[in-house]
């Protein structure tokens, strides 16, 4: 086995090109999974026969902070149908047929426009894209407060956000998604985009967060715009994976880390996002329209694909739109180096979703999750510093309070541990599994 790693991370060879983007039609029948967030469940605030407007909210979670919205205006045909989605959990699902034209102008998502900027977000449907895909209003709901009000609650957030770093690039070098957005951005909506995030959160300083592997001539207006408006520009190297990770990229830039007993990777005082989230952030606060579509990578036997889709689109009439189609050994959902496997696609597309990558039958190599050896190379090579053979141990054996105590939830799920493993463990999985557990235990 040839590994190449380094401190923190491991070296991938290549990096796929940048692609146009294909707009696939809206569907006629939305199917609205109410899980769209990590661990987040939503209820259904609908009644099979309503009639609801394009852009309506469907789906609430008890605690105010998410939601989901349909993209089609219609009727609600079915309430309640469960599906398992790709983290294993049960979740249950609105579907809205399209109606009557005049349900297709866009309702507003809230009614109050006067509403302070938090407010608004909150019910707007964007997400951050980190490690675990959440609400941005779940994420700054307590850095954005005033810093009299974090000094006095929490020692650790006292700083507050002053960076906002948006990232250009995908975190596995092997999607181009947000490539291809970077490549045709608004700029005019990408600086509308910064300017709200800088109200929300009084940040101070703005950086770019650009790949080297990509041609200069690719980021030239986004750094003329830098330009013009003072933000910072810095370029790491996509092969060097995790280099993107949100978690790495405050340390690497300002040599912040988040505190390792918060959870939360934006308590270093630098915001993470990616560009896709500044442009829905846009949408959200300066358009009044929550989010209802996105634009992911979708990688199959026949190549590779960036495809805008509306969310509630089944993946199998996303692939029919590339051309892909087949029987195939594997559906991962997400990239080769963090997805997760699926088991259908009729599965619909939601909103914490980045990619769908298709493994044709005979190309699909089946790991045996032997006995960890205690080799130590997933420790040299954890861009957390974390001990992921004990964590999946922990996890494998059912010891889910050790593997809290021993900084589970500082996993970025990366999979850094699984590519270097000699014994092949499902390293992922297993993290995935022991997160879910201590959850769930903590919710209880
Ligand atoms: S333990 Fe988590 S953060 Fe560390 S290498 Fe494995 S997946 Fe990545
Ligand atoms: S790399 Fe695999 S076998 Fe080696 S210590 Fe980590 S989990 Fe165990």
């Amino acid at each position: 086995m040839d590994i190449s790693f380094f401190k923190r991370g491991v070296k991938l060879s290549g990096r796929v090109p940048v692609f146009d983007i294909t707009d696939v039609k809206a569907p006629d029948r939305a199917v609205l999974v109410m899980s769209q967030e990590a661990g987040i469940e939503c209820k259904p605030a609908v009644k099979v026969g309503q009639t609801v407007e394009r852009g309506a909210v469907v789906g609430e979670d008890p605690d105010g902070e998410s939601f989901v919205h349909t993209p089609i205006g219609g009727r609600v045909a079915e309430v309640g149908a469960k599906v398992i989605s790709p983290q294993g959990i049960e979740t249950r699902t609105v579907v809205v047929e399209r109606g009557d034209e005049k349900l297709q102008a866009w309702a507003p998502a809230w009614k109050d426009e006067q509403g302070d900027l938090l407010e608004r977000l909150r019910v707007s449907g964007v997400i951050t894209s980190c490690t675990q895909p959440l609400s941005l209003y779940r994420t700054l709901k307590d850095v954005a407060r005033p810093r009299s009000v974090i000094a006095a609650t929490s020692r650790e957030l006292r700083r507050g956000i002053d960076h906002i770093a948006v990232r250009l690039t995908e975190f596995d070098p092997h999607l181009s998604a947000l490539d291809a957005q970077s490549a045709q951005v608004d700029l005019q909506q990408f600086s509308d985009g910064i300017d709200e995030l800088v109200k929300l959160t009084g940040a101070r300083q703005i950086w770019l967060v650009e790949d080297k592997n990509i041609a200069k001539k690719h980021y030239e207006a986004l750094e003329k715009t830098a330009d013009d408006r003072n933000w910072e520009i810095v370029a790491f190297d996509s092969r060097r994976y995790p280099a993107f990770a949100d978690a790495l990229i405050g340390k690497r830039i300002i040599g912040r880390e988040p505190p390792v007993a918060l959870q939360n990777i934006h308590d270093s005082g630098v915001l993470v996002v990616d560009l896709s989230t500044v442009l829905d952030v846009r949408t959200a606060l300066v358009e009044n329209r929550p989010i209802t579509k996105k634009t992911i990578t979708v990688t199959g036997p026949r190549g590779t694909n960036v495809v805008r889709a509306t969310i509630g689109t089944p993946y199998a009439d996303i692939l029919a739109a590339v051309g892909e189609s087949g029987d195939y050994g594997k559906i991962i959902l997400g990239g080769p180096m963090r997805g997760r496997a699926h088991h259908s696609l009729d599965y619909p597309l939601t909103r914490d979703v980045e990619a769908i990558t298709l493994v044709a039958q005979g190309d699909v190599v089946l790991h045996e999750n032997r006995m960890c050896i205690s080799c130590g190379l997933c420790t040299m090579a954890c861009p957390m510093r974390l001990s992921p053979g004990l964590l999946s141990r922990y996890c494998e054996f059912g010891q889910w309070e050790e593997a809290d105590n021993t900084h589970l939830f500082n996993c970025i799920e990366c999979g850094v541990c699984a590519y270097v493993c000699p014994a092949g463990r499902s390293m992922v999985q297993l993290m995935v599994l022991g997160k879910t557990e201590v959850s769930s235990r903590r919710n209880a």
